[in-house]
Parts: C-alpha cells; sequence; structure tokens
C-alpha cells in the first residue's frame, strides 16, 4: 500500500494518549452477556471507559 506523505491520517482512528505518554488502545469485553468497550493505555494498562477520558 502506498503511503501518499500529504494525507495526514486520513482514516476514521483518531489516536489518543494518556497522560503518561503510552498510546490508547480500544479493547472490546465480553462482560455477562454484554459488549464493552473501553480505552486502555498500553504502557501504564490504566482502563477508563472513554478515550477521552484519559486528560
Ligand atoms: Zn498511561
Amino acid at each position: 500500500m502506498a503511503v501518499n506523505k500529504n494525507a495526514r491520517t486520513s482514516s476514521s482512528t483518531q489516536k489518543f494518549f494518556c497522560s503518561c505518554g503510552g498510546e490508547i488502545k480500544m479493547k472490546t469485553l465480553f462482560e455477562s452477556g454484554k459488549v464493552k468497550t473501553i480505552a486502555e493505555c498500553e504502557k501504564c494498562k490504566r482502563s477508563e471507559r472513554r478515550p477521552s477520558d484519559f486528560k
């Protein structure tokens, strides 16, 4: 796949970073029959319900 240097993160995938500097990844968990999505920091393993809660 060619990378267009003029195109900045053109996708719907928005990146979020924790206050520790780690990247926040979305995780899908299955809990008591329900699908739950959480945001977790790769580095310090802090998890929040939404990426915006890391501020
Ligand atoms: Zn962190």
